[in-house]
């Protein structure tokens, strides 16, 4: 009996651990990556990943300009950065508040609990989807005003 307590203790450290390890090492790549879009400019292109959408088609995904826009961001220069992927720079706060939460729960051993608040619709994910989709969309409208939706 005391041997199922104490193999069902020590597996829970090890989750603990493998949980924080995980963690650290989350938390390292994206400070690292973090230091080299702020030290490399994306805009001087070199071994930056491009667009495959782009580079087949010509126009822009809704993500177009996103890596630029966080190299502004870092370098606080945040009308630049909208005028690069407003969508992106609108959902990066959204984007970090999921990800800490969800680290804090890996750290805690739990899983995130995501309690949806009344403002927001039930089908909010779908919602999500359709603004991506006419975002990518409309910045390619070579028109005003959705001609500043396009990266520039
Ligand atoms: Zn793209």
């Amino acid at each position: 009996m005391s041997t199922h307590i104490e193999s069902a203790t020590g597996i829970a450290i090890v989750r603990r651990v493998g949980n924080a390890l995980c963690l650290l090492l989350g938390v390292a790549a994206l400070a690292a990556a973090v230091y080299v879009v702020y030290t490399h400019d994306p805009a001087d292109g070199g071994y930056y990943p491009v667009c495959v959408f782009h580079k087949l088609t010509g126009l822009d995904c809704p993500g177009c300009g996103t890596l630029r826009a966080v190299h502004q961001l870092l370098h606080g220069h945040l009308l630049a950065a909208l005028r690069l992927n407003a969508l992106s720079v609108c959902m990066l706060p959204v984007l970090v508040v999921v990800i800490a939460r969800n680290s804090l729960a890996a750290w805690q051993g739990t899983a995130a609990r995501w309690p949806r608040p009344r403002w927001v619709p039930a089908g909010w994910r779908w919602w999500l989807v359709g603004l991506i989709i006419a975002f990518g969309v409309l910045r390619n409208v070579p028109v005003w005003p959705f001609a500043l939706l396009a990266p520039h």
